[in-house]
């Protein structure tokens, strides 16, 4: 008897067995769409497994038939599916949705098919010709045949560019007498455009790029003792170009590479850069692309037309079936792990196929996590490293300034930029030069403040504070997307004293424009970015030189290669340090090394004021110094004293709920109940209120697992998750190696 695992598309954790019929024993394989009868209903679902006997006992039902022309999950992901599934405690279903892109899963886009025209019988067109050639009424007949015997199928639109007088209804003549035929062809969507690129060979490797090429040729080979490196290299020191280099080897073994990059670092200097080297064996996967062109893509590295692909999170997914190499670059960005389930990290997940597919992976970064530093300390991976920029051009010059000598400002006055700033800005404007300003918004833009009664303006369904827009004169909430008209007198006593305290980009771009005229500047944050388009055109005017100060956030903080860019002034650096989060110290040590790293690009030395009120922090220190070993080490340490990754597992609980009473009630219970699964090297911390406590009138509550040896309290977590309804009202998930613990 033959089995299969069925697991039906509806949002259970469940498979069911189902007997293989005889007609489809031979096609039936892990990773098929089937179409099932399911109570007294027929539903889709994808084979996960086959088995000789079943595990249900009652009378199996046989799989109707195969949806054949629906796109069937490969087999090597559906292993890597049921794994995410276990590990990051979400269920089968959700986990093989998201092997699959929407556009491929639904079934509802179709090839875009092209239709043409051909000789079905040579010597009786070549009699027609022959016979008619002197007939006028046969001209247009004549001329489609000869035309199609010169130049092979033709569509109707290359038929009338060949022929003078192009008639449908003499080719439907040709059709019917079956001396021409029709065939159809598939034809991909165009992503490239017509855009061209020259292209571009490899350039002989520095000592450093050749000892990682030599690693990554022997893991390439099965050689190595793992098949995980750490590329750990400063930014321009070469890494794209070893990525380069080392796709080029797994081509040369008949393999294939996936390359995920952050999506914000997918931008047309990127992918040109790819396509220069490798031409249109490569596919492209952004958020952009429509259905059309996703449902093509994922056809095109399934059918086995590429070799490589480039994308962000989810195109670790692709169907590629001889993988030899995956790369992660900027390998610490935390926009790798998936917010929504399954909460996945595309880093580790790419570890993970990797050692199923026996790929070997390159994890590659300028500030590493802690995560793969520790891995390579241990020997779990292998590290290669790279420490000086390609043109062993200087690392930038960097200074911290301490915000807090600057003394309280004069009346109508502003200490937002240090004096020796100010003086550096204008020195830049006199040479022509140009400047970032860089502000770690996030939680700190202005908020309205009653200077009589103390009153702040909040959202009334989130946690936190509104934030103040001068331009539109409203408070937003920047959870939940509240806007309200801004107070003109306070709500709470009726005052007028109104303050906005605090310091945005908003009010940072309006003070440069007081304290630098006669600059020219331009801020990039979310709140100005709204179109696809604004991003490229305030880039371009800044690469022109019509601008002379760039401000913005995170949103500036990365990739950007601006050569005239000589100063980078980062102001409250040290804001991000005060979130509450094991990971603060690390994310401003990445943040501040990367927005260092835009200035200098070109022949100058770039400099770099670290503005900041904590001038002693140690993180801001090893920072200002580029010592990436040094902060790593007092991070380690730090989180090894505290017992945090890598130095544990962790795994966030979140319950969530209107009423607040019940929900402390449902986790509490379901604390006790997971408690009774840990051991001596486990730690339950909470449930207690989350970092953010509500967000749009929803309480938050959480609770912290943090340990070793977590194998059999995950699988009871998972049960609890997934096969215990909450009360009505509430909803509990799972986050499996937290990123965010807000
Ligand atoms: P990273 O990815 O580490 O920032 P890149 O690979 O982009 O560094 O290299 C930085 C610059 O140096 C690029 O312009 C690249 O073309 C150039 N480059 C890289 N490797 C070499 C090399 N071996 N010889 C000459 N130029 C190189
Ligand atoms: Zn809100
Ligand atoms: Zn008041």
């Amino acid at each position: 008897m033959a089995v299969a695992k069925v697991i039906v598309d509806l949002a259970l954790d469940k498979e069911f067995d189902y007997l293989i019929p005889e007609h489809l024993a031979d096609r039936i394989k892990v990773g098929t769409m089937v179409s099932v009868p399911f109570g007294r209903s027929r539903r889709e679902g994808y084979v996960l497994s086959l088995a000789e006997h079943p595990d249900y006992e009652g009378r199996l039902k046989p799989i109707s038939a195969i949806c054949e022309t629906r796109a069937h999950v490969p087999e090597q992901l559906v292993k890597l599916g049921r794994w995410m599934a276990e590990y990051y405690c979400c269920s089968q279903e959700q986990s093989i949705r998201t092997l699959l892109p929407a556009a491929v899963r639904s079934g509802r886009i179709r090839h875009k098919i092209r239709r043409l025209y051909r000789i079905a019988d040579v010597e009786a067109a070549q009699r027609f010709i022959a016979g008619n050639s002197e007939k006028p009424g046969a001209a247009l007949r004549v001329a489609l045949l000869k035309a199609l015997l010169a130049h092979g199928a033709k569509s109707s639109d290359g038929l009338k560019a060949l022929t003078a007088s192009f008639s449908q209804s003499a080719l439907r003549t040709l059709i019917r007498h079956k001396i021409v035929e029709t065939v159809d062809e598939i034809v991909r969507r165009d992503v490239f455009g017509d855009s061209t690129v020259l292209p571009s060979k490899p350039l002989p490797p520095s000592p450093d790029q050749r000892k990682a090429l030599e690693l990554i040729a022997d893991m390439l080979r099965g050689k190595s003792a793992s098949h995980v490196l750490l590329l750990h290299g400063v930014t321009n020191s070469g890494k794209t170009e070893v990525y380069l280099q080392a796709i080029a080897d797994a081509l040369s073994l008949g393999k294939s590479a996936i390359v995920l990059v952050p999506e914000i670092s997918l931008t047309p200097q990127t992918v040109r850069r790819f396509r220069a080297r490798f031409g249109d064996r490569l596919s492209i996967l952004h958020s952009r692309l429509s259905d059309g062109e996703r449902f093509d893509e994922w056809n095109r590295i399934n059918d086995g037309e590429v070799a490589i692909a480039v994308g962000a999170r989810s195109a670790l997914f692709a169907p590629f079936r001889n993988l030899g190499l995956i790369i992660v670059d900027e390998e610490h960005e935390s926009s790798y792990k998936q917010s929504e389930a399954p909460r996945y990290s595309a880093r580790d997940v790419a570890v993970m196929r990797g050692k199923l597919e026996n790929a070997a992976v390159i994890l590659g970064s300028a500030t590493p996590s802690a995560e793969s530093v520790r891995n390579a300390a241990t020997g779990k991976f292998l590290l290669a490293r790279m420490a000086s920029q390609v043109d062993n051009k200087l690392a930038p010059h960097i200074r911290i300034i301490d915000q807090r000598l600057a003394g309280p400002p004069e009346p109508g006055r502003s200490n937002v930029f240090s004096k020796p700033l100010v003086d550096a800005v204008f020195d830049r404007m006199n040479r022509g030069e140009q400047s970032i300003l860089f502000l770690n918004r996030r939680g700190y833009a202005r908020v309205m403040i009653c200077e009589e009664c103390g009153f702040e303006a909040r959202c009334p369904d989130c946690s936190v504070a509104y934030t103040y827009s001068k331009l539109h004169e409203t408070l937003t909430c920047h959870l939940c997307g509240g806007v309200i008209e801004a107070y003109s007198v306070c709500p709470q006593c009726g005052s007028p004293r109104i303050r906005y305290a605090g310091v945005g980009t908003e009010k940072i771009e309006s003070i440069a424009g007081a304290v630098f005229k006669p600059a020219r500047i331009a801020r990039m944050d979310s709140d100005t970015m709204r179109g696809a388009d604004d991003y490229e055109t305030v880039l371009e005017k800044f690469r022109r030189g019509e601008l002379d100060i760039l401000i913005g956030t995170q949103m500036i903080a990365k990739g950007l290669h601006f050569p005239n860019v000589t100063l980078v002034g980062l102001i409250n650096a040290d804001l991000g340090l005060a979130m509450p989060d094991f990971r603060a110290p690390e994310r401003t040590f990445q943040l501040i090394t990367q927005v260092a790293g835009r200035a200098g690009r070109g022949d100058i030395r770039g400099e770099v004021f670290i503005q900041t009120g904590n001038p002693e922090n140690e993180t801001i220190r090893y920072a200002a110094n580029l010592d990436f070993d040094g902060f790593s080490k007092f991070d380690l340490e730090f989180r090894e004293l505290l017992d945090y990754p890598p130095f544990s597992h962790l795994i966030a609980v979140h319950f969530r709920g209107e009423d607040e009473t019940r929900l402390v009630d449902y986790a509490t219970a379901f604390t006790a109940e997971l408690q009774r699964y840990a051991h001596d090297q486990i730690k339950l911390a909470g449930p207690s209120p989350a970092p953010i406590e509500r967000i749009k009138g929803k309480f938050r509550y959480m609770l912290i697992i943090r340990g070793r040896k977590l194998r059999i309290l995950r699988q009871a977590l998972r049960v609890l998750v997934l096969h215990r309804t909450p009360p009505a009202g509430i909803e509990v998930y799972a986050d499996v190696d937290a990123q965010s613990l807000l």
